[in-house]
């Protein structure tokens, strides 16, 4: 099935440097599939024209297309159309929440948050801290960059914040984080619940309901679709009941020099015009993705993790980071004091594609007492193969550098 399925990805059968490509940067921004790429085509070729202000027809289909991927994303969280809004991506949202969160803090509250986050996701509510006087209290996190979730719970209780924003998965080790549960454990205390979805979207396709966050942001691009696009789901009270963030056109009732009044959620917060192309290539890969079997993607993609840690760990020398448990489907590692970054350029010239550095999380770098790693982020459209590949590509690598 994976080999029929990785057909559908262009690029993962172009020579890049005149090689074969072994794509590990998935959890930078995912290889986009052919319907995607046609949807895109397509909307320029036949389709473009402005959303919601037309009388002629292009403009009523494109909204109408438009739109529809606003139904096909509230099936896929399993929430309501008008609980989500569009966004240039999971960094967007995150701003658009702080800023609009920035209301109900004061310098009494606290924010929590975990040393494993992307800086998407710390310096917006440095920021609301920084202007409101709210503290940040950090959830335990063990040596190797694993939240410890009793002792997590307990800072909960301690804390009783008013806000919690935690990644679903970490960007930079792939460990998947139980925020059900954490969720669960700040419902006594009122706490607005964020859950930053950027790595988990596409891989654990999450229920909303049943996670029973307040919040959750995501990225198109980390999920097949393109690039400038992501959304911001929130519970409806909550949502509309947030300042508007940015102001313009659509996003109002009614506009005069004596008052301006505001739509509801979604459209208060969507002003301008929105990335209408993105969108409706997103719903390509929205359709894409739920025509496949999410267990069956989930429990291949951690074949693969596995094979890759076995793999991995034969090497003398390399030291991989997180407890690999709970994961993704990323691998970070280092080899003795070499650096990483000279790891990931020596294994491009075989074709390898992974990523090196802090991966946007400092803080968490600065805990592990390390400046980065080399990432090897998976999707379900890598094999067996691009493994075996990078493996003796490091092997070869680790010879250089030796
Ligand atoms: N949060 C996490 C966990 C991420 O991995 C990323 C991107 O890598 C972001 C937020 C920010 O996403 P974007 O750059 O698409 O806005």
């Amino acid at each position: 099935m994976i080999e029929q399925l990785r057909k559908d990805f262009p690029l993962l059968q172009n020579l890049v440097d005149e090689q074969p490509l072994c794509y590990f940067d998935s959890a930078a921004t995912t290889q986009k599939p052919q319907v995607v790429i046609d949807a895109v085509n397509q909307f320029y070729h036949q389709e473009n024209a402005n959303v919601h202000r037309g009388a002629h027809t292009l403009s009523a289909q494109a909204t109408t297309k438009y739109e529809a991927v606003r139904d096909k994303l509230a099936q896929y969280l399993n929430v309501q159309r008008n609980e989500v809004v569009w966004t240039k991506g999971a960094t967007d949202s995150l701003n658009l929440l702080a800023y609009g969160l920035t209301n109900i803090l004061g310098q009494d509250d606290v924010i929590v948050l975990s040393p494993l986050e992307h800086h998407a996701n710390i310096v917006p509510w440095q920021q609301a801290a920084e202007k409101t006087g709210a503290k940040i209290a950090l959830l335990p996190v063990s040596k190797e960059g694993v939240l410890d979730q009793s002792a997590a719970i307990e800072l909960i209780r301690d804390t009783k914040p008013k806000i919690i924003s935690l990644c679903h998965a970490s960007n930079a080790l792939g460990n998947i984080h139980d925020v059900k549960q954490l969720i669960e454990a700040s419902k006594p205390y009122g706490t607005i619940t964020v859950v930053d979805g950027a790595q988990s979207f596409m891989h654990l396709r999450p229920d909303l309901k049943a996670l029973d966050c307040d919040f959750f942001v995501f990225s198109a691009h980390k999920a097949l679709g393109p690039t400038g696009v992501g959304g911001l789901y929130g519970r409806y009270d909550l949502l509309n009941n947030l300042p508007v963030y940015q102001t313009g056109g659509e996003m109002i009732d009614t506009v005069s020099f004596t008052g301006t009044t505001f739509r509801n959620a979604p459209e208060k917060f969507e002003p301008g015009t929105p990335n209408i192309c993105g969108v409706i290539g997103f719903g390509a890969a929205l359709d894409y993705l739920t025509s496949l079997n999410k267990n069956e993607l989930l429990a291949y993609e951690q074949s693969l993790h596995q094979y890759l840690l076995t793999r991995l760990r034969q090497i003398d020398g390399i030291k991989i980071w997180g407890d690999n448990k709970n994961n993704i489907g990323v691998v970070s590692f280092t080899y003795k004091n070499e650096h990483h970054f000279d790891i990931a350029t020596l294994l491009n010239s075989y074709g390898i594609a992974v990523r090196s550095g802090h991966h946007c999380t400092q803080p968490l770098m600065a805990h592990l007492n390390i400046t980065g790693t080399v990432r090897v982020s998976l999707a379900f459209y890598n094999n067996q193969q691009d493994i075996d590949s990078f493996i003796a590509a490091l092997m070869e690598t680790i010879e250089m550098l030796e």
